[in-house]
């Protein structure tokens, strides 16, 4: 399997290149040549599978350059009961009225994305030591993305984390989940500045051509195509435990909702039925940055500026513009490059585009509803859960369970990705129930540790200096 730009200007590449590389040269996204089909009776056949090997099955169509028993023996270092807290790694929680959680936060930090990022430290390490080269990751962080990146990379030989938190404006816990990390690789930097001169300081020092080579400079921001991968699996996973063998019968369906922000997770939904596997509906759920779902609904796609977007009480779904969007449209227009490079031109000159001709195949086609969520239906699905359940959820799950619930079938399970367990977004927690979010027994006092944090002005040179002293030789 090989690798494409989404615009068109980029030589085939296989895997292990387009890991450690962001952006396309051309400004595109890498996308597979084509698509893996998997066959009813294979995936029956994964049913018994341990998470681990399931993933290997899933992940060996794309990573081809990589030898099978290398691929399992990272697949299953990535995957363990040990990490995940449970042997199944990724459990169902029945809600009421035909939905399920699909827990998939039960990783290090609490949040969907260590699924993707504990294999992506693997495979960084792994890619790394067999090309005798050595990495500087560089982010900017408000919560959650950042957190994962460093407990996935934390030891792992070849890598340093250079990790950009605005001073003051994380919570308490989430300071402590990063902060209290003392491995030498990893290094989190306090900008005195909000979150907005963290992500310019990282464009800066990733757009200076010659300092990134020369300082190997890499991200695992969303666009990175391991990270959509290593998703995929999930959904294959949440299909086999939400259903019944078939027995030679026809497949049975799900659907899945999720709380959207840069479209990566969906986007792995979206591959996952192109695959084959029988999904019925992908339901994306947006908060009051709507920029996909009013897409879903019009057709039109309309990025905000930054000014525009709003800080809401589910904060990682606060985003202007969906990174990963432009993988499907790209698939929405049959895979015609051409075209997406002139969609996205026009983006930059007229600030949208309208696909509204398209309208009828984002159900009919490709399985995509959508729907909004707002801070009140929040706090009224929080509280409801609840009351149903006896579970509380985090808030961005709870936008997922608002917004799926009218597209419940009956027979269909609904699972809704559980995107993050509630600690994390304790003050949301506690204005929705009045009682301290439930704090899993691991973090009992962590906000007491000792913490390791450099506190730098948000400047350039400032920060290039850093990563000169302390980066990866
Ligand atoms: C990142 C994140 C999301 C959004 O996921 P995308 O892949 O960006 O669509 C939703 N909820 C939580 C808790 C997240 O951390």
């Amino acid at each position: 399997m090989r690798y494409l730009s989404t615009r068109g200007g980029m030589a085939p590449q296989p895997f292990t290149d387009v890991l450690l590389e962001g952006l396309a040269p051309d400004g595109g996204l890498a996308v597979p040549e084509s698509i893996p089909q998997i066959s009813a009776k294979q995936l029956e056949s994964w049913r018994d599978l341990s998470y681990a090997d399931l993933a290997f099955e899933v992940l060996q169509h794309f990573l081809t350059d990589i030898p099978a028993d290398d691929l399992r023996t990272l697949t299953h270092a990535a995957y363990r009961p040990d990490v995940f807290g449970s042997a199944v790694i990724v459990p169902l929680k029945p809600l009421a009225g035909g939905m399920s959680l699909l827990g998939l936060s039960e990783g290090p930090t609490l949040a969907f994305k260590d699924m993707a990022m504990q294999l992506l430290g693997h495979l960084f390490e792994y890619t790394l030591s067999r090309r005798n080269s050595t990495l500087n990751i560089l982010g900017a962080t408000s919560g959650d993305t950042g957190s994962a990146a460093e407990y996935a990379m934390r030891g792992k030989k070849g890598v340093s984390v250079f990790m950009l938190s605005p001073q003051g404006r994380m919570s308490a816990f989430q300071r402590a989940q990063m902060y209290s990390l003392q491995d030498e690789n990893i290094h989190n930097i306090a900008v005195q500045g909000v979150f907005d001169d963290c992500q310019d300081i990282v464009k800066a020092v990733s757009g200076d051509l010659s300092f990134k080579i020369e300082h190997r400079i890499g991200a695992v921001n969303s666009i990175n195509w391991a990270r959509i991968a290593a998703q995929v699996v999930y959904y294959f996973h949440g299909w086999r435990i939400a259903t019944q063998p078939s027995n030679g019968g026809e497949l049975p369906q799900v659907s899945f909702a999720v709380p959207s922000g840069n479209f990566g997770n969906i986007l792995a939904g979206h591959f996952a039925r192109s695959m084959g596997l029988p999904i019925r509906r992908l339901v994306l759920a947006t908060n009051e940055n709507n920029v996909l779902e009013e897409f879903f609904r019009t057709g039109i796609y309309r990025p905000r500026a930054s000014a525009e977007t709003h800080q809401t009480s589910s904060p990682s779904m606060d985003i202007s513009k969906a990174s990963n969007f432009e993988r499907f449209v790209y698939d929405l227009m049959d895979r015609d490059a051409a075209k997406v490079k002139a969609l996205w031109d026009q983006l930059a000159t007229e600030g949208s585009f309208d696909l509204s001709l398209h309208k009828p195949e984002f159900e009919t086609r490709f399985g995509f509803v959508s729907g909004a969520s707002t801070h009140a239906d929040r706090l009224a699905t929080i509280r409801q859960v609840k009351a149903e359940t006896g579970l509380v959820i985090d808030p961005h799950t709870a936008d997922g369970v608002k917004v799926a619930r009218p597209f419940v079938e009956s027979g269909i399970p609904m699972l809704v990705l559980e995107t993050a367990l509630p600690i994390k977004f304790g003050e949301t927690i506690e204005e929705a129930l009045g009682e301290l979010a439930p704090r899993p027994p691991a973090f009992e006092g962590i906000e007491a540790l000792p913490q390791r944090v450099q506190i730098l002005d948000a400047d350039v040179q400032t920060i290039k200096d850093f990563i000169v002293k302390h980066g990866a030789a």
